[in-house]
């Protein structure tokens, strides 16, 4: 298993420790410091907590065994979901507390959402599939207003936009450019689309993949040459490449993505 992909799946298990520890503790104080509980309550709350630390704790051994396999051996899907949603945050806390950046556990959850996605074998129409972009994307001095109508665009080549309407018309797939998880969300309720690729920072792609738990998302992360939010970019291959796989066609050869050839400002 790749190391970014380990990076998430060792902090889902060091929580179940520390929340394991934790279980031991409250018992031992409970049990020792001769606070009155009445036992019933008692015995349901140690035997709850005790059934979800099981439960969470076959889920991370499921996402462990489907990482690992490259979906070679089938797993409970909900287990793992539960697993890593309710442990997510505690996962975020624990590695800033050892020092770890929040970004690289992002993206490392991003790396084992990607893998589990791919495991599924995932295949749709290109009518259902949508290519979620931010507004960022946008060079900053383009006076066209693409999030009403990405068709505003006027394919000048200063900014990613125009590879993704390129890429949304051969494959006859959807795009939206947002401005926010708000407005993602609200076009996802709308158009209903049946798989995501997503193109964001970090945190956006960590939330949004969190939000739409049931539909598919293939996240990609923007690059931030310029700052965050400002005259962002992202690899075009990828993008490609992750549509193709959702569309159930091989590996393309993909043009170079133009990546630095965008006229930033010009
Ligand atoms: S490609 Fe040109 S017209 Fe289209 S959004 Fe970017 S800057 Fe604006």
């Amino acid at each position: 298993m790749p190391i970014k992909k380990r990076l998430f799946v060792a902090l889902l298990a060091i929580s179940v420790v520390f929340l394991g520890g934790l279980a031991i503790i409250v018992w031992y104080l409970l049990t020792h410091q001769g606070i009155l509980l009445n036992q019933i309550i008692f015995a349901l709350l140690i035997g709850g907590a005790a059934l979800f630390l099981v439960v969470i704790g076959l889920g991370i051994l499921f996402l462990v065994l489907a990482l690992w396999s490259a979906g070679g051996i089938q797993t409970p899907r909900n287990m793992m979901l539960l697993a890593v949603n309710s442990l997510f945050p505690l996962a975020l806390t624990l590695g800033q507390l050892v020092g770890i950046d929040r970004e690289k556990i992002r993206a490392s959850f991003i790396a084992v959402n990607n893998q589990l996605v791919h495991n599924r074998g995932v295949h749709v129409n290109p009518q259902d599939l949508l290519i979620l972009a931010p507004h960022c994307l946008q060079w900053s001095g383009c006076p066209h207003k693409i999030t009403m109508d990405v068709n505003n665009c006027k394919g000048c080549g200063k900014c990613p936009i125009d590879d993704l309407r390129r890429l949304a018309d051969t494959y006859g797939v959807q795009l939206a450019v947002v401005t926010g998880g708000t407005l993602a969300r609200s076009f996802v309720r709308k158009h209903r689309p049946k798989a995501i690729v997503a193109v964001a920072c970090e945190r956006d792609l960590t939330s949004g993949i969190q939000d739409v738990k049931n539909v598919p998302v293939m996240g990609i992360l923007n690059s931030r040459p310029q700052g965050p939010c400002f005259n962002t970019l992202v690899d075009i291959k990828q993008v490609e490449e992750s549509l193709r796989e959702f569309l159930g066609m091989a590996p393309g050869k993909n043009e170079e993505p133009r990546g630095i050839n965008y006229r930033l400002g010009g």
